[in-house]
C-alpha cells in the first residue's frame, strides 16, 4: 500500500500519526494514518496485553541481586532476612509470573519497591505489592505524577491518579540510603532526564547499578517531556551512570539485556552524536520534517531503532530538546 507520510503537528511540535511508528516498524508493513494512529492511541494498553501472556526470565546477577524481565521495565531483586527489595514493579497483569519467579528465587516477602520513575511499565504493579505488605519508595515527583491524573503527550493517553495503595509511602529529594539484609543501597536523583523523578539504584555490596529508564541497552530511549524529561539531562544522567560504574559494575538497564560500562559508554556516545546532529540541522533553520528526512540517525538505526522508540520518533524527541 502507498502511503505518502504527512504530518499531523501536534502543537508541542510532535507528529501526531507516528507515535506509534514502532508498530509498523516491528510488522514491517506500512499502516494507513489512521490504522497508525489507532495503534499510537492504544499504546499503553498493548503493553499491558503483551505483558499478559510475556514469560519473565530470571537473571541472576551478583550476591544476591536478580533481574527480572519480560514484564515492562527490568525489575532488580534483592534477595534477604529481611525480605525482598524491589526496584520497580513491572506490569500488573504480569503478577502471577513475577510471584512465581519471586517464590523460586527464596521465600522471603516483598518489603520495599523502590520506583525508578513514575511510568506504568515500571510503577503499575505498585498496588498489589503494597497489598503484599511493601512499602515503596520513590522520587518526590513520581509520587506526584502517581497521585494525580498525569497525560503523557507522546503517547497520546490519560493516565488517572493511581490507587492509595500505588502511591509511594516514602519519598525523597535528593538521596536516600536504604539499608537492608546486611548491605547497602544508594538511591540516588538524577535531575530531569527521562522524566522529572528518575533515580538510579545501587546494590553497593554486589556492585549492581539499576538506572531506571535513563539508559535503554541497545534502543533509542523515550524522553517523557510531559512529565519534565530532558535530552541533555538523559546526556547528563548517562555521564552519572558511567562516574559511578567500574569495568566490574553490573548495569541493569531500564530496558534490554543485563549491561555494562562499555555498553553505557556506546550509549552515550550515540546520544551525544545523534543530539550534535540535529541540533547543527536546527541551527541551520532546517524544519522537523526536513530533519526527519535527512535521517541524522542513520549511522545508528541498524543497532538502536529496532524497539518501541523508532528512528523518526527519536529525531523528533531530539529535535524538542536541542
Ligand atoms: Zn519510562
Amino acid at each position: 500500500m502507498a502511503y505518502v507520510h504527512q504530518p499531523q503537528l501536534s502543537r508541542r511540535g510532535f507528529c501526531l500519526c507516528c507515535l506509534g511508528s514502532a508498530t509498523f516498524a516491528a510488522s514491517g508493513a506500512w499502516l494507513t494514518p489512521s490504522e497508525v494512529f489507532a495503534q499510537a492511541r492504544n499504546v499503553v494498553d498493548n503493553m499491558r496485553a503483551a505483558a499478559a501472556n510475556a514469560p519473565i526470565k530470571v537473571h541472576t546477577l551478583r550476591g544476591s541481586v536478580s533481574m527480572l524481565e519480560g514484564s515492562g521495565g527490568n525489575i532488580g531483586v534483592l534477595t534477604g532476612p529481611d525480605g525482598k527489595v524491589l526496584v520497580d514493579a513491572g506490569i500488573t497483569a504480569s503478577r502471577s509470573r513475577i510471584l512465581e519467579s519471586l517464590a523460586d528465587l527464596s521465600r522471603d516477602p516483598i518489603r520495599h519497591v523502590i520506583n525508578t520513575h513514575w511510568h506504568f511499565d515500571h510503577a503499575d504493579g505498585n498496588e498489589w505489592l503494597h497489598k503484599e505488605g511493601a512499602a515503596i519508595i520513590a522520587h518526590e515527583n513520581t509520587r506526584r505524577h502517581l497521585a494525580m491524573a498525569t497525560r503523557v503527550e507522546e503517547w497520546n493517553f490519560n493516565f488517572p491518579p493511581a490507587p492509595a495503595g500505588a502511591i509511594p509511602t516514602e519519598v525523597f529529594s535528593t538521596n536516600k540510603t536504604l539499608k537492608v539484609n546486611g548491605g547497602t543501597l544508594e538511591l540516588k536523583y538524577y535531575g530531569p532526564s527521562h522524566t522529572d523523578g528518575d533515580i538510579s539504584v545501587t546494590f553497593t555490596d554486589a556492585d549492581v547499578l539499576h538506572t531506571g529508564d535513563t539508559y535503554w541497552n541497545g534502543f533509542y530511549p523515550f524522553i517523557d517531556y510531559s512529565t519534565g524529561g530532558s535530552l541533555d539531562g538523559t546526556i547528563r544522567a548517562t555521564e552519572a551512570n558511567l562516574a559511578a560504574a567500574t569495568d566490574r559494575t553490573i548495569v541493569i538497564p531500564g530496558h534490554g539485556p543485563v549491561s555494562n560500562k562499555a555498553q553505557l559508554r556506546d550509549y552515550r556516545d550515540m546520544l551525544v552524536a545523534v543530539r550534535e546532529k540535529v541540533a547543527g540541522l536546527k541551527k541551520q533553520g532546517r524544519s522537523l520534517d526536513e530533519i526527519v528526512t535527512a535521517n541524522p540517525t542513520a549511522d545508528f538505526d541498524a543497532k538502536w531503532g529496532r524497539f518501541a522508540v523508532s528512528p523518526m520518533l527519536f529525531t523528533k524527541l531530539v529535535y524538542v530538546g536541542v
